[in-house]
């Protein structure tokens, strides 16, 4: 029904094998046998959920689920005027059940560790992943270790991961070297490692395409805008709509586009020289911490995506974002973290450079949720009004400025 296979030599796996990139090195893809999957939009009618696509997902065992998906598109007409377009939407991915798209993922992932027979799941992680893995796997009832960049985890994603029990390694690194470290610690303890590279991780992730096309009643969007950290959401997205399109629910695949933060941009910068793939960077700096990643494991699917869908990518600078994530936020009552906001600043910046048709249709993904990183939220917004407990005081601090 299913197997792996290299993006890059095309070598197969099985389904049943514990594998997480080719021996040439290459990066896996689940790859279907589509003329097995009958399914048309009558089969999808129903209210929305990462497993509401069942058909489409690698797995057979009962989900280990807290109901993933199902996140609102929400039309967006004062910030589609204010960057100066007309159709614009926010899929919030900050809904889901512990406030980032991750979980699409990690209910796959987990549940695809259990139908593998694996004790332990293990990921490296700039927040969001982490707690997502410290819950589904709570939820599995399996011990998940995470390995985090020290003090450049934003403090509720932090506090995820601890209360639902993960143990939480803080390494004195940055993420890349989280990375390498749990890919290595997998490979000696027999760990199940859930980071994208985990080709079934994506698999659950591409349902945000799906569930688009779906709210938009079986269209696609003109193009796509979201965050890009280690890649596999851009991945994972522009593969739901590939598959919709193999399979006569939609007419077009969107184009693509991935925005970056100024200091950690290795995959704009490949896109910018026509690269074939990224050089990593050594030092990447954003406030934005989902996506302050320099060495991206996914970034020869993401240059595909982009390439291939037409799309682009760009950079937004840390002041982009903050505006970006208050514009958002005030504009259209929807509450982001900084990573999440860098699409919104990503979308003005391309529509001021013309890279952008005003008459496109646009989703962006936020994928994170405001109430992740409220320490940040100090640091940028006017403090509280102390006053005192009188009604004179009261009025004074409401009418002055
Ligand atoms: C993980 C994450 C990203 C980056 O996604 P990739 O798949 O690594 O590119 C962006 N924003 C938030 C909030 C995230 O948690
Ligand atoms: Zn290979």
């Amino acid at each position: 029904m299913y197997h792996l296979e290299c993006i890059e030599c095309h070598n197969k796996y099985q389904a049943s094998e514990v594998v997480y990139t080719c021996t040439c090195g290459g990066l896996l893809d689940v790859i279907y046998d589509y003329s097995d999957i009958q399914i048309t939009k009558k089969d999808l009618i129903g209210p929305l959920s990462v497993w509401k696509y069942r058909a489409l997902l690698p797995v057979e065992r009962e989900p280990i689920s807290l109901h993933e998906g199902g996140t609102p598109l929400y039309r967006v007409d004062r910030l589609a005027k204010s960057v100066g377009l007309k159709d614009v939407y926010i899929k919030h991915e900050g809904m889901n059940p512990t406030g980032s798209f991750k979980d699409r993922g990690m209910t796959v992932g987990v549940t695809k560790a259990l139908e593998l027979g694996m004790k332990t799941v293990a990921c490296a992680s700039t927040g969001n992943t982490s707690a997502s893995l410290a819950v589904y796997g709570a939820r599995a009832g399996i011990p998940a270790v995470v390995l985090l960049p020290s003090g450049k985890v934003a403090l509720g994603k932090l506090a995820q991961a601890l209360m639902h029990g993960a143990r939480v390694l803080s390494i004195r690194g940055n993420f890349d070297d989280a990375l390498k470290l749990v890919r290595d610690l997998c490979d000696r303890e027999g760990f199940y490692l859930l980071n994208s590279v985990n080709p079934y991780r994506l698999e659950g992730q591409k349902t945000i395409a799906f569930e688009i096309a779906d709210q938009l009643g079986w269209q696609a969007p003109d193009r796509l805008v979201l965050p890009v950290g280690n890649a596999g959401n851009i991945t994972a997205i522009y593969k739901g709509f590939r598959e919709l399109k193999r399979l006569g629910i939609i007419d077009s695949v969107p184009k693509m586009t991935g925005i970056q933060a100024e200091g950690a941009c290795p995959v704009v910068r490949a896109i910018r020289n026509n690269a074939a793939m990224i050089t990593p960077e050594g030092k990447p700096e954003t406030v934005a911490t989902a996506i302050r990643i320099g060495n991206p494991v996914n970034a020869r699917k993401a240059l595909i995506a982009i390439i291939e869908s037409g799309g682009t990518a760009e950079t937004v600078s840390d002041e982009e974002i903050i505006r970006a994530q208050h514009e958002l936020a005030s504009l259209e009552g929807i509450g982001v973290e900084p990573a999440s906001a860098s699409s919104i600043g990503g979308l003005r910046k391309l529509v001021d450079m013309g890279a952008i048709e005003k008459d496109e249709s646009v989703v962006c993904v936020t994928t994170g949720h405001l109430l992740k990183d409220s320490e940040h939220v100090l640091a940028v917004c006017p403090k509280p009004i102390e006053i005192d407990a009188t009604i004179e005081a009261v009025r004074r601090a409401v009418f002055s400025c």
